[in-house]
Order: structure tokens, then sequence, then C-alpha cells
């Protein structure tokens, strides 16, 4: 029933023949609505998206790339692209009836051990990244979970362990290939179309398909002093908490980055021992960016601090650090997360925070506080189109949870929290966490700040007709 529904809206559009001309083109493999893997390749990491795009061009080559957007752009279908396919809200397959290019067997990494610098293609993910540049003893700042998308992270942004030190991942992007609206094949750097370079560092998807990033690498690890510790949040505790988590992250040195959370501990006996399970819990994370014992000790008051519930920290390799939170996100589960740049964190905001987080209906979800400091304040604002930087702390509420009858209150408790919170906010927020597509000139205006205009000078240069769209989207002037 769902295959025939689609492949009529396809059929009133394209003929067999046109579809064919696209399939003979490529070297990967178009996947149609109908097709034995149709089912698997629409589908993304969240559950609750169900979109049902026409093609699903699998691109093999940069030349596929390039076919499929002359071909989506010559037949006028809307046009998806997926990167790791990790985007909250599913912008990867957003594109019903029309085109997702999936770059997902896009993702070799090449590292240049010498020059400390990696060049991963479009389709990559944060574990592959990370898996090459180890193997030299070297790492870029990505994500905290191992299976998102280099690319839809880096685009907006990129929040990590290393970020305090070296900067967000947009900061360490160097250099990129881009297949533009027109078909063309470019290079950004700073020596070639920069100004493409700087929209690329934070302005999302909005400039063309993002082939190949390079990124700037740092030494790091193969070992690092990482600490993940839930302590008890019973109480007054995740209130103090809190307050020690805004002291704690603002005065620590840059290589320290944290990340707390507060939450109630699922019932996963493989994942959490059972004498805690729901029980409400905060989780100080912290990674050290530097001498492993040195990093145990400068960190030991985020574990000294209250109640241990249960403490993963140690001295690990830098890749299982990486991958400390994946199996908190399975794939298929129901998501919605949103997020907001909180302008100060003081006892009045706090009051507000816990009051909100303690009304989760689910056990899955989090309320997610990452400090904005070090490297990420510095960073300059000509340098990148990324906006965010003026931010205290970003906070991000995840409502996480399996069954669809428990939609409605898990957004609805989502939203409240966000629109109560917004008055401790300057309204802008971090773009790679909302879970459906935030719209509308004004959002995006006080996403962006004041550097809106340029972005949208870049679209008007880049993507004057808006063929990139389904993004959150910088619409051209006219
Ligand atoms: C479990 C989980 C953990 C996360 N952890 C973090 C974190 O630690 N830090 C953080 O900052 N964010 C984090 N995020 C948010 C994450 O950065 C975004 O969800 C991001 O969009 C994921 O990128 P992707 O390539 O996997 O997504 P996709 O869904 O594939 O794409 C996202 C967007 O980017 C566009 N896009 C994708 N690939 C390309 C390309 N090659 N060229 C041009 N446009 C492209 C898509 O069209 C889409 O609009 C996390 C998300 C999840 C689900």
């Amino acid at each position: 029933m769902l295959h025939l529904q689609t492949t009529q809206v396809l059929a009133s559009h394209l003929d067999d023949q046109t579809v064919q001309s696209l399939a003979n083109q490529l070297q990967g493999e178009l996947i149609r609505a109908g097709d034995a893997n149709y089912d698997e390749a629409r589908a993304v990491w969240n559950g609750m998206i169900d979109r049902h795009p026409a093609l699903i061009a699998r691109c093999a080559t940069v030349e596929d790339v390039v076919a499929a957007v002359n071909f989506a752009r010559k037949h006028h279908l809307p046009l998806a692209v997926r990167g790791g396919g990790h985007n909250v809200a599913g912008l990867a397959v957003a594109a019903d009836d029309g085109l997702v290019v999936d770059l997902s067997v896009l993702n070799q990494v090449e590292v240049d051990p010498q020059a400390r610098t990696a060049r991963a293609q479009g389709g990559a993910t944060i574990g592959d990244l990370d898996a090459a540049t180890q193997a030299h003893g070297l790492a870029a700042p990505m994500g905290v979970v191992s299976a998102t998308g280099i690319a839809g992270l880096t685009l907006g942004g990129g929040f990590g362990w290393l970020r305090n030190k070296y900067g967000l991942s947009c900061d360490n992007l160097i250099g990129a290939q881009v297949v533009t609206a027109d078909g063309r094949v470019v290079t950004a750097n700073e020596n070639e179309n920069r100004d493409l370079l700087w929209g690329l560092r934070g302005g999302g998807g909005n400039f063309g398909i993002v082939t190949e990033f390079e990124y700037q690498l740092y030494p790091v690890g193969p070992e690092v002093a990482f600490t993940f510790i839930l302590h008890d949040a019973e109480g007054d505790n995740l209130k103090r908490a809190i307050q020690f988590y805004r002291d704690y992250s603002s005065q620590a040195p840059d290589e320290i980055s944290t990340i707390m959370a507060s939450g109630i501990v699922p019932p996963e006996p493989e994942l959490f021992p059972e004498p805690i399970h729901h029980k409400p819990f905060v989780l100080l994370g912290a990674m050290y960016a530097g001498e492993a014992a040195e990093g145990q000790q400068v960190m030991k008051p985020l574990i000294d601090f209250g109640e241990p519930l249960v403490d993963f920290s140690g001295i690990m390799p830098y890749v299982e650090a990486q991958k400390a939170f994946d199996a908190d996100y399975p794939d298929g589960l129901r998501y919605y997360w949103k997020s907001l740049n909180l302008s100060r964190l003081d006892d009045e905001v706090i009051d507000r925070f816990v009051e909100h987080a303690r009304r989760q209906p689910s056990v899955f979800s989090t309320v997610d506080l990452w400090y904005v400091g070090g490297a990420v304040k510095r960073g300059s604002a000509s340098d990148s189109a990324f906006h965010g930087r003026q931010a205290a702390f970003l906070l991000s509420p995840e409502a996480n949870w399996e069954h669809p009858e428990d939609d409605e209150a898990n957004i609805a408790w989502l939203r409240e929290f966000i629109a109560d919170m917004e008055e401790f906010s300057d309204g802008s927020r971090y773009l790679n966490f909302p879970g459906f597509l935030e719209e509308g000139d004004e959002m995006m205006r006080a996403a962006f700040g004041d550097k809106y205009q340029r972005l949208q000078a870049l679209k008007d240069k880049y993507d004057p007709t808006n063929f990139f769209s389904l993004n959150q989207n910088i619409k051209p002037s006219h």
C-alpha cells in the first residue's frame, strides 16, 4: 500500500526511462520506492521519522553526486542530503516524493600525519574519522556519539569533548570539496572561495553538498583521562550539582571540556546495576585534553562531588571515551530535542531547570548542559558563520521514549520546558539539536544574529534558487 502510493506519485512525475537514465549514470545504487531495501534506506536514526522519498541515490563517487544534483534540478525534484542520518528532525530524508542524495558509502578518511590534517568524505561518521586519526595519535574535535555524521555535525557547529581546548568541529574545518546547485565541483579553503568556507563553518547544508571535509588535527591520546560519573540527584542534590557544575566548568582549564546531564537511571541491566534503576541522577562528564595522570587530578572534584551511583571514569583509549554515550542513543527509539543558548545560569535559572527536569515523562530522557567557554568562546566571529559563542551555557533537553502513544506527553514536556526558559536566553539556539524543522525568518535571524545578512548574501551567490532548502534554511534575499 505504502509502496504503491509512492510509486504512483513518482510515476506521475517521471517515467521509468527517465529514472533509468539516472540509474545508468551512477556508479552507486539507485533505490526506488518498492525496492527490497527501500525501507531500510529511508530509515534514519530517529524512529519518529517516516518519510517517503521517491528515489535514493546511494552515491559512490563525486560524479554520482553531480549527476544526482543535475537530475533533481532538471526535473524539479525536492532534494535532501544524507550524511550520517542523525539529524533529529530527519532532514536527511525530508524529500517526500523527491530525491535523497545518500552519502553513506562515501565514508573514506585519509590522514596526513606530517601536516596533521585529515580528509574525510561527506558520509563518514565520527567513528570513521576517530579510528583513522587515532591510528596516528591525532584527533579532530567532534561530537560525543560515534555514529553521528561528521557532515551535519560540522556544518552546524560541533560540540564535543575537545572543544574548550581546540574549538568546535567547524572551527577546525580547513577545506572542503562542494557540489553546488548548478552541478559544479568547487573547493573552499583559505585561498579559494574563502567566503564559502566561512559559510560551511556553521551555516549548515545551505550552500551545496560537501563531498569532502578537511580538518586540522591535534595530538590526543591514544589514552585520555575521562570522567563519566552519575551522582545521586535526589532532593536538593540536583540544584547543588548544577551550581557546582557551573562553577567548576567555568573555572576549569581549557584542557577540560564538560557535559552535565540530569535524568532517571533507565532499567537497563546491561548498562546500569539494578539497585540504582529509576533513581534520579546527575551525570558529570569531562575529558582532559592533555597528560592523562594530570587530568585525573584536575578532574577529581567531579568525582568527589556528591554521592556516586555509578562511576565509569578512568584512563582509557580516546576512541572508547568517544563512545561513552553510544548505547544511550539506539537507532529507532523516538526522539524529540530542542536547544537554547542560556545567557546566565544563576539560581533563578537553575530552579526553573530543576522544576521542568523533574517532570520528564520518560526514563530515557535527559536534560543536558554544555558549558560554552575556552576556545569556543575565543573563536573569532569573522572566521565562521557559527553563532552561539556568546552563550554562557547551551541547554539541550532531550525527550527520548519508546512508544508512539507517549508522543504527545513527551513533546509537550519539552516544548513547555524550552518556552519557559526563553526569558533566560537571547533567543538563539544551536541548530544541530532541534527535533522538528525550525523554520521562519525570525527564528533563523535569531539563530545567526548579526551574521544572518552575510549568510543570506552567500546564499544569493551559491544557491540563488534555494535548491538546497531541506535544511535549517537560509532563504535567498529574493
Ligand atoms: C545521538 C546523537 C548525538 C549527537 N551528539 C552531538 C554532539 O555531541 N555534539 C553536537 O554538536 N551535535 C550532536 N548531535 C547533533 C548532530 O550534530 C546533528 O544531528 C547533525 O545534523 C548530524 O549530522 P548527520 O550528518 O548525521 O545528519 P544528517 O541527518 O545526515 O544531515 C543533517 C543535515 O545536514 C545536511 N547534510 C548532511 N550531509 C551533508 C553534506 N555532506 N553536505 C551538505 N549538507 C549535508 C542534511 O541535508 C541535513 O540538513 C547529536 C545527534 C544525535 C542524534
